[in-house]
């Protein structure tokens, strides 16, 4: 709570901010200028190696061995696997929760008055939305071929790591991004934008040079796209954990009590409201931002809010290009299995239910959702998210250069 008192009078006060910069250099700033949008394309195009990463497939596990790779190669600590069972409730092939659609060329309708997942109310003009499950509308045969393998029920795992806090490394604050994905495509805005995040945050946050008070876990859930069980298993064999010293008097901590969790989910895409016929504009809207979303419904709806106005705060002294805002609808990621249990926020390109729900990324779920299907000002987005997360957790978590 100190920590969080301190970085809001230090963020709300610019000029003594200023005036203690010249002694000494901002570490927060010199943290955000290491992020390189080149880098994080990079790290987003080879995720796209293993196509849709669909849960329960040997595309699926490769991406996770390739993940677990990228974070012992970062020096990051302590990286484990968590493990799971997962059983698909309905058929394999019809698509979970979604239903086929086809958003080009659909015809937009106006729905002002109906509830979006969430709690939002939907506005403006609306196009559908659904999980492709057509394989033959993969153009791209290769690609085609690549998601071809069915997901089996069985065994799952996932993969996180920590930077252990030098002061206080029994508390922590969770940093995810989902890196399953759906639809014949890439999954490279679904979730390989807000996976890719998370690695760079966690490759530049173990650099020898950075110390932390606190601690930071980095987690690659898996199995988001069926209903987020990879983090609810999280919650469920870890909660009980947090805080324990193991083994006694080592000074480790293999679940460091909870601070907050900060998902990210489909980082790069903001073109604006469908128009009337129900298509995107080919640009990222000059008016683009970064949507921090917390849940006015969770238990710790308070607590969330203070963390998510923080990271607005983070966005607007630290981020380059794209402003950040905050709404009260957080909903359908991975935050959701925590947001009853501790200070739970989500940054996305547009809000889940009223935006995204509402037809605003002609390419969620889709075969086009593909690493080629965006240009710079799109990836943009998302290394202003990476930005606005690196500062607000590095501030909170008191990180400083040696
Ligand atoms: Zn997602």
């Amino acid at each position: 709570m100190r920590r969080f008192i301190t970085l809001l009078i230090v963020l709300a006060s610019p000029v003594a901010a200023q005036d203690s910069a010249k002694a000494q250099p901002d570490p927060i700033a010199s943290l955000v200028a290491r992020l390189d949008l080149e880098h994080y394309k990079a790290t987003l195009k080879a995720l796209t190696q293993f196509g849709d990463r669909r849960q329960g497939t040997t595309r699926n596990r490769a991406a996770v061995d390739w993940i677990e790779r990228q974070l012992r190669s970062y020096g990051c600590s302590d990286v484990s696997r968590l493990t799971y069972e997962y059983s698909p409730p309905s058929p394999e092939g019809r698509g979970g929760q979604g239903v086929r659609a086809d958003t080009r060329g659909s015809q937009g309708v106006r729905t002002d008055t109906l509830r979006a997942v969430g709690g939002g109310r939907y506005r403006g003009t609306r196009a559908h939305t659904g999980v492709n499950t057509d394989s033959l509308r993969q153009p791209d045969a290769q690609l085609r071929a690549l998601d071809a393998e069915p997901s089996t029920p069985g065994q799952r795992q996932e993969v996180y790591c920590t930077k252990i806090g030098a002061t206080h490394p029994n508390e922590m604050y969770i940093v995810g991004a989902h890196m399953d994905g759906i639809g014949w495509g890439e999954a490279a805005n679904d979730d390989g934008s807000g996976t890719a995040l998370v690695l760079e945050l966690a490759r530049l946050l173990s650099a020898p040079d950075v110390v932390t008070d606190r601690s930071i876990r980095f987690a690659l859930w898996n199995n988001e796209e069926t209903g987020h069980n990879g983090s609810s298993a999280y919650v469920e064999q870890r909660q009980a954990l947090q805080g324990k010293e193991d083994p006694p008097g080592s000074g480790r901590y293999p679940e460091p009590t909870w601070l907050g969790m900060i998902q990210h989910d489909m980082m790069l895409f903001d073109h604006g409201m469908p128009r009337a016929d129900g298509t995107l504009g080919p640009d990222q809207r000059p008016e683009a931002d970064v949507n921090i979303e917390f849940q006015s419904r969770a238990k710790f709806a308070e607590a969330a809010q203070r963390l998510a106005w923080m990271f607005q705060v983070a966005n607007e002294r630290y981020a380059t290009d794209y402003p950040a805002s905050v709404s009260a609808h957080m909903t359908n990621t991975d935050s959701a299995p925590f947001q009853d249990l501790v200070a739970a926020i989500s940054l996305r390109e547009n809000e889940r239910g009223t935006q995204i729900g509402a037809g605003w990324d002609p390419n969620w779920h889709q075969p086009t959702d593909r690493y080629s299907t965006y240009n710079d000002k799109d990836f943009r987005l998302g290394l202003n998210a990476a930005q606005t997360t690196l500062a607000a957790v590095a501030g909170l978590a008191g990180a400083t250069l040696k």
